[in-house]
């Protein structure tokens, strides 16, 4: 007697675990063949990599979820958009890593109605996290066959607040000039003075610093015009090269 309320006590609980195993397994969005989708990724860059760490902006955090990062990674790397990794974009070029483009969001910030200039538009996916925190945002890029597929793909996103143009970033982008905030994404060896001139006061400018080791810079220039820095994490980005010298460059 007791033996057979053991047994059906664990057919029991095979049964519940079974049925718990099923309904898990239905409740989450894998795919077919059960691998796991994008969407998961998204999420689970998110919660690991970004709330994980430092993350804890929830504008910084919201943009982060709602930019399809794998738009602007090439087709054959879909996949690995949501890695924790910078990845190829093509012309030598890179697409960095998530947790950096939510650093350095979440240090500018930056107010819905501020105005931004990104340097180096790459694949254009931080210019369109920046197009999700502010207001206007303006980045330049030296290769222009990149910024002309980064154009294409915002406009597609309908990031209409995002404006591109092909063009060498030690120069600023005058005409729209001042920023509150410039955001370096290919480091110079050091801050360009074109860069902080464009800088309004009371603005800031963040930038991967330095040729060999670089580190991230963020200067203020206070409402009276004083310049202050401070430096932060250790990076690896492309350099910042100057026009002239980048072969098909404009
Ligand atoms: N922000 C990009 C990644 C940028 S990679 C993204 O989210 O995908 C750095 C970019 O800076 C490269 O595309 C490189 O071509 C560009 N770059 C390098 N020197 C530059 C310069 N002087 N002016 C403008 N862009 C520059």
């Amino acid at each position: 007697m007791h033996t057979r309320m053991k047994k059906s006590r664990s057919a029991l609980l095979a049964s519940f675990f079974a049925l718990i195993t099923t309904t898990v397994l239905a409740g989450c969005k894998s795919g077919e063949r059960g691998e796991i989708t994008l969407d998961e990724k998204k999420s689970h860059m998110i919660e690991r990599h970004l709330k994980g760490r430092d993350i804890t902006d929830p504008r910084v955090l919201a943009a982060m979820a709602r930019v399809p990062r794998e738009r602007f990674v090439p087709a054959h790397l879909r996949d690995e958009a949501y890695g924790d990794y910078p990845l190829p974009i093509g012309l030598g070029q890179t697409i960095s890593q998530p947790y950096i483009v939510a650093t350095m969001s979440q240090a500018l910030a930056l107010k819905p109605d501020e105005k931004v200039l990104e340097i180096g538009t790459g694949s254009g996916y931080q210019a369109a996290i920046l197009g999700e925190l502010a207001g206007e945002v303006y980045s330049v890029e030296l290769i222009c066959e990149l910024q002309q597929r980064a154009a294409g793909l915002l406009e597609e996103l309908k990031y209409a607040n995002v404006h591109t143009r092909c063009s060498d970033g030690y120069a600023g982008w005058s005409e729209h000039a001042p920023f509150d905030a410039i955001l370096l994404t290919a480091a110079p060896p050091e801050i360009p003075q074109a860069l902080i001139d464009q800088l309004r006061p009371g603005g800031r400018l963040l930038a991967p610093v330095g040729v060999v080791l670089q580190r991230l810079v963020m200067l203020r220039k206070d409402p009276d015009g004083t310049i202050r820095t401070e430096t932060s994490h250790d990076v690896r980005f492309v350099p910042m090269v100057h026009g002239e010298r980048l072969p098909g460059g404009q």
